[in-house]
């Protein structure tokens, strides 16, 4: 892997327009200034790193990717420190990540030193797109992996590209804080054993559309899925991890569902595991059924339930509907280890308190 060649815009754009497209930015529709790209070709490795001003990128209708979703994604941000420094959260586990993803869909591996320069590299060029130290916005970290032979031959690819964006995350959910209603897919499957389920590809979110209009057309924010054979386990959000908050005889457990290969094993998630005993609660991956769910519920032992993820940091969930029927979680607001969760990764995340697990690793 040779150095990055910086191919840099000679003008950058006015400080008031960029100011003004990054208040209220939303999420994933404001991109700083540049990318990073590199190839790989059969017998050279990765190669032809740059950086250069972002735009279209050119493909042939018979780009392998277009036909066949040869693609893997990572999702990660980066947060202004309280010293003016640049840090992004985990990104070691996100390489990893992306190289299993990589190995799943028979793509070559990234380096992982190549990664992370990846990132220093852009955060420099458009460091200014880092939202400032203090508020909840980041910048938000697309490194992606996909083929471009030029053949509708079905075969692993001998070309790939590596694209890196970047983009000023704001709220995920327009609605903020506020709880969620999620629809359970009782008929549709996302993944299945032995399948893609536990990789990061752009194939896996493709499936998974479907449910999620129908989950809105239900009036719901959110689809959850179950395992893909008895439709009774509760897997993810398609797009963030579960976890459920219990209660039993003074003693409170965050439980989140095993790692079974048809659910993605997110970062959020892992961290939450480690942070739960910080915060005065056991934590146990196992299986959790939907009658638990309801039952606990109903019961008032199971009293909050919230969502996790890259993007949204911790979403509460408020209500689960499904074909049948549904019933509310707690009092259907954000419940209090929900919020201490959600404040101490945010916390983390911006250089607000102690970091003992080095999270945060320095990136500009
Ligand atoms: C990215 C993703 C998550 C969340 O993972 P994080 O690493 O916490 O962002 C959960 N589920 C799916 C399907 C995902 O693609």
């Amino acid at each position: 892997m040779t150095a990055f060649q910086r191919r840099l815009l000679p003008d950058r754009q006015p400080a008031a327009q960029r100011a003004r497209q990054m208040r209220d930015p939303g999420f994933g529709r404001v991109f700083s200034e540049h990318m990073v790209t590199a190839r790989y070709d059969a017998g050279q490795g990765w190669h032809d790193a740059a950086v250069v001003p972002f735009g279209p990128v050119e493909l042939s209708p018979a780009s392998a990717v277009l036909h066949y979703a040869q693609a893997v994604f990572e999702g990660l941000k980066a947060y202004e420190q309280p010293d003016g420094s640049v840090a992004a959260f985990r990104p070691q586990a996100n390489a990893e990540r992306l190289r299993a993803s990589a190995a799943r869909l028979a793509i070559p591996e990234l380096p992982e030193g190549f990664f992370l320069e990846s990132i220093r590299e852009l955060v420099a060029a458009d460091r200014d797109w880092v939202p400032a130290h203090g508020g909840q916005e980041s910048l938000y970290l697309r490194p992606l992996v996909f083929a471009d032979d030029p053949s509708l031959a079905v075969r692993p690819s001998h070309g790939y590209r590596f694209l890196l964006i970047a983009s000023v995350a704001g709220d995920y959910f327009a609605g903020g804080l506020a709880p969620v209603t999620v629809w359970l897919s009782t008929e549709l499957s996302r993944a299945a054993p032995g399948g893609t389920g536990a990789v990061k590809c752009a194939g896996n979110y493709a499936g998974s559309l479907l449910a999620q209009a129908e989950a809105q057309a239900r009036g719901c924010d959110q689809v959850v899925w179950l395992d893909p054979v008895e439709h009774c386990w509760v897997e993810e959000m398609g797009g963030m991890n579960l976890f459920f908050v219990e209660r039993e005889g003074g003693r409170t457990r965050l439980v989140t569902p095993a790692l079974t290969g048809t659910l993605l094993p997110g970062v959020t998630r892992d961290a939450i595991l480690c942070l739960a005993r910080e915060l005065g609660a056991q934590a146990q991956e196992r299986a959790v059924s939907v009658a638990e769910w309801e039952s606990g519920c109903r019961a008032g032992r199971i009293v909050e339930s919230f969502a996790c993820g890259t993007a949204a940091v911790v979403t509460p969930v408020g209500a689960v509907r499904h074909a049948d029927g549904g019933w509310r979680v707690g009092d259907g607001g954000p419940g209090p280890l929900t919020l201490a969760v959600r404040q101490r990764l945010l916390d983390i995340q911006r250089g607000l308190a102690a970091d003992p697990h080095g999270w945060m690793v320095p990136v500009g």
